[in-house]
């Protein structure tokens, strides 16, 4: 397992590779660590944020969007080049390369877990039909959460 998150305590961005992966987690900047051992896990699944505990973790892809993005923006790019110099097999061809490899990448790109709370990455983990995809509801339901607290802390 590979987590990024920020740190709770000093607000730093770390990756860690806890080893095995119930091990604990720890901050590379400051010694903010959480270990729970394995109750944060069913079997091999992880059920709970490593990071901060939170039980509602979301399933999506492991892809950078902007990677995504920048492929099909060179794709389309490269199919209008192809156009300009009138070779439309030579557009249409390109234009559908480009969607089929990125059709692929999609597909056998692994998921990773997304915490609501805290919004930790929890990669290269097992996962199975109990973690569901991205929630919009239960979205807004941790943003306003997390916006009293804040307007808890600043009274
Ligand atoms: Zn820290
Ligand atoms: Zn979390």
């Amino acid at each position: 397992m590979q987590i990024i998150f920020q740190c709770p305590a000093c607000e730093k961005r770390s990756l860690v590779r806890p080893q095995p992966s119930s091990a604990a987690v720890s901050c590379g900047h400051c010694d903010w660590s959480r270990d729970t051992g394995a109750t944060d896990f069913e079997g091999d699944y992880c059920r709970r944020c490593r990071v901060c505990g939170c039980e509602d973790l979301w399933r999506q892809k492991d892809f950078p969007p902007a990677l995504g993005l920048a492929f099909v923006a060179t794709g389309g790019l490269l199919s209008t080049i192809a156009w300009a110099w009138h070779e439309p097999i030579w557009a249409l061809g390109i234009l559908m390369v480009f969607a089929l490899v990125d059709g692929l990448l999609y597909t056998f790109m692994s998921d990773m877990l997304v915490c609501y709370r805290c919004r930790a990455r929890h990669r290269k983990t097992e996962l199975d039909e109990n973690h569901i995809a991205f929630n919009l509801e239960l979205n807004e339901r941790y943003i306003q959460m997390k916006k009293r607290q804040d307007d808890a802390e600043r009274k």
